[in-house]
């Protein structure tokens, strides 16, 4: 497809990414909550791209800081040289993680931190002499990224589907899903069944065998802002601690501010061994993330040989001043604070959108909202994935000039089609209250 603008005939058809033929418009600019396409439309960025964008688009202090690094300088690889901004990020990202969180290492996106805790649980345990440890469960309805050994951690099945013979054998527990309990039991006489089934997986696979637990205190994309009750994180570190087992939070989305806090797992008042991190850190200015590590858990790695594990691309002085600036920018506004403001009037909002027919639940935490359809009410029963519900709100969505996430067909074939929404942290109430608008109005139309 051509496309003409700006004095250029430009193509798309060299662009490979999932299918050919995208029918998605050519966007020009953003500020802001916006973005424009080339013809000037509007679109509100309800989901900060994919989980993303905290700040806005085109804040002027981070453009401003990434030129001043690339007048001085863009890479010089930690093998050869120590960097001051790769100095200054580290430092800010401890100062914003739980405390005893002290072990920054830098990567380029979400799959390469969850990839890197992965390995440095193995590590850990072969360091201390435990070297049949190497198993991570991971809980189903879960996503920690697209390589193979984040897939084969992951429980969202239609990701892993296509690729199984290339993932390892990692165990996986019942995802905590309150709506769709998949024990069958409601809160809170089921006691919290779904934390203890960690345990049995523990004793089934042998604790001599597993390394590390993951989980996303938010689930995102895998199961549209599930989130557990109250006990559930507190008992997990219990058996974590019991078995000898590291306890990995992927805060991918939900770290710096997403929920309203710095990192999601604070909600529970538990401290876990390693936290893995990227969108929000550079609110999409530039590809960053980064694996947060407990004191105790880098003990082991003070002396000898350290991690054996490292990316190119790793602490560049570049991505690292804008990382920083975005993250002076989000204490100098205050910006977590203010999703801690506005969280209990957008979900007051949100569950508003129960009114509607096929909207069965809305769940979520800060700037994460998560609303699921399903077909009857009563019995929960999700629409058939053929019919694409979420797919087609999303869509109508998108023309009506807001962008949101939509989980098209069911949920792993269980819990039904879901929007996302995950709006930047600068939204107003007015912001929400517009998006909200657009999303009844879109599902409206499309029922
Ligand atoms: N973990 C979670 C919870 C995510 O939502 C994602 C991406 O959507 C990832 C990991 C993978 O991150 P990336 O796409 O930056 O590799």
């Amino acid at each position: 497809m051509n496309i003409d603008f700006d004095g250029k005939t430009l193509s798309d058809e060299h662009i490979f990414f999932r299918s050919a033929g995208s029918v998605n418009p050519v966007v020009d600019r953003a500020e802001g909550i916006y973005l424009y396409d080339v013809d000037g439309k509007r679109y509100i960025d309800g989901m900060g791209g994919v989980g993303v964008v905290s700040i806005g688009h085109n804040v002027p202090e981070i453009r401003d800081a990434a030129v001043a690094q690339m007048e001085k300088v863009c890479f010089a690889h930690p093998f050869h040289w120590k960097n001051m901004p790769h100095m200054e990020l580290t430092e800010r990202i401890a100062r914003f993680a739980p405390e005893g969180m002290t072990k920054v290492f830098l990567c380029s996106g979400g799959s390469e931190a969850n990839e890197s805790a992965i390995k440095l649980a193995r590590q850990y345990h072969v360091e201390r002499g435990n070297t049949s440890k190497y198993k991570v469960i991971s809980r189903w309805n879960s996503f920690h990224g697209n390589t193979i050994g984040t897939l084969a951690s992951g429980g969202m099945r239609v990701r892993r589907d296509l690729f199984t013979p290339l993932l390892t054998d990692m165990p996986h527990i019942a995802s905590c899903n309150c709506y769709h309990c998949p024990f069958g039991l409601e809160y809170p006489s089921c006691k919290i069944r779904c934390a203890h089934d960690l345990e049995a997986e523990i004793l089934r696979t042998g604790p001599d065998n597993i390394a590390a637990f993951i989980a996303e205190p938010v689930v995102g994309a895998a199961g549209g802002g599930l989130i557990a009750p109250p006990e559930y994180y507190g008992i997990i570190r219990e058996i974590c601690d019991r078995y000898d087992i590291l306890m990995i939070m992927d805060e991918v989305i939900t770290g710096f501010g997403r929920t309203g806090k710095n990192f999601g797992i604070e909600h529970w008042g538990v401290t876990p061994d390693i936290i893995c991190t990227g969108k929000g850190l550079s609110s999409g200015y530039t590809p960053l993330g980064a694996m947060i590590v407990h004191e105790r858990v880098f003990e082991p790695f003070k002396s000898g040989r350290g991690f054996a594990h490292g990316y190119t691309f790793g602490g560049n002085p570049l991505s690292c001043a804008i990382g920083e600036a975005v993250l002076k920018y989000m204490e100098e506004h205050q910006l977590v604070g203010n999703v801690a403001a506005l969280e209990g009037r957008f979900f007051e909002m949100g569950r508003e959108l129960l009114e509607l027919d096929i909207v069965g639940d809305v769940r979520g935490k800060g700037f994460f909202m998560g609303l699921e359809f399903v077909e009857d009410k009563s019995s929960r029963s999700p629409f058939a994935p053929s019919l694409n519900v979420a797919g087609r709100i999303a869509d109508r969505c998108f023309k009506n000039g807001l962008i949101v996430g939509a989980g098209k067909g069911s949920i792993d074939g269980v819990n039904g089609d879901h929007i996302n929404l995950a709006p930047p942290f600068t939204c107003t109430e007015a912001d929400l209250a517009e998006i909200i608008a657009i999303l009844r109005s879109s599902i409206e139309e499309v029922r």
